[in-house]
């Protein structure tokens, strides 16, 4: 078994959980468990490159893990900049290493070029939320928070910061704000955070479970974001909560949305886990902002205006 120190981060022993999960194939870590400022509650996440796909789960003690399945080759799941920060825990044929290495030499350019995806997928959501604001469709609140992550997931990539977890807001937080930071203040204006109180969280939290439960998400996925989403309430960290909630349904909002219409059971549980805004004049200003921040973010990841 090869255990590899990558970038400034400091070693680990993880043998433990490759021989508890006992995967015949090479494995990496990935996640704030990589990053080093997990809380207990984090889960383990491992990508097993045995070109294969789908997901598994489990509990080793304590310890959860989500299992991502993939293809050494041809990597199904995230992006060049996310497999540029794994940690390999298996690779007893020296399969993945040298790959992740590599990528790892070039993650400056990996992570400009997420920055730039994550702000064309902001820039093309929200001209839809309009059109559904001007059609009255009651899903128009979603889509522009979905693009207000959007933006912040650019900015997260902009610091070489992969975005999302429980981390993620305050990884913001921590950034100078400075250009192009600054246009974090349009994301979190849109968001509509500073709204957390703990019996709004409570509701947010148990509803976003719902509309996960029903779009597929595991157990254990699902006690994990319960888990993290006390934690941070239970640190008062009641914005990093609502940000958690909001982010974890908009992400699995933005991949249904490829697949159909939002069903009624959903869109009542999406009501009350992303705690929308209903005035239109504000949600119309949200999305103005919002196109005036990417406007202003472009340059930056070396897209031109035309
Ligand atoms: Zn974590």
């Amino acid at each position: 078994m090869l255990l590899y120190k990558l970038g400034n981060s400091a070693p680990m022993d993880l043998s433990w959980l490759a021989e508890e999960l006992g995967y015949d194939a090479p494995m990496a870590l990935c996640g704030c468990r990589c990053a080093g400022d997990s809380f207990g509650c984090c889960e383990y996440n491992v990508t097993v490159f045995d070109e294969r796909h789908g997901c598994d789960e489990a509990r080793i003690g304590d310890a959860a893990v989500l299992v991502r399945h993939d293809s050494v080759e041809r990597p199904a799941y995230g992006t060049f900049a996310h497999m540029s920060q794994m940690r390999v825990i298996r690779d007893d044929s020296w399969s993945i290493g040298p790959k992740i290495s590599a990528f790892a030499k070039k993650q400056d350019a990996l992570f400009k070029h997420a920055a730039k995806i994550s702000l064309v997928r902001a820039k093309l959501l929200l001209p839809a939320a309009r059109a559904m604001l001007d059609g009255d469709a009651q899903e128009a609140p979603f889509w522009t928070k979905c693009a207000a992550f959007k933006l912040a997931d650019a900015v997260s990539y902009y610091n070489m910061a992969e975005p999302g977890g429980a981390h993620m807001m305050s990884r913001l937080r921590a950034l100078p704000n400075s250009a192009p930071n600054g246009v974090l203040s349009v994301v979190y204006d849109c968001l509509g955070a500073e709204r957390a109180t703990p019996s709004l969280l409570d509701r947010m939290r148990k509803s976003a479970i719902g509309f996960l439960e029903m779009t597929g998400t595991g157990r254990i996925a699902l006690e994990i974001i319960d888990a993290k989403a006390r934690h941070l309430e239970s640190q008062s960290l009641l914005t990093d909560s609502y940000y958690y909630i909001c982010r974890a349904v908009c992400a699995e909002l933005y991949l249904q949305r490829c697949v159909s219409g939002i069903p009624d059971s959903q869109l009542y549980a999406l009501k009350v886990a992303l705690d929308p805004d209903n005035n239109t004049q504000h949600a119309l200003a949200s999305i103005d902002s919002l196109e005036r921040a990417v406007t202003e973010f472009m340059p930056h990841v070396g897209w031109s205006a035309q």
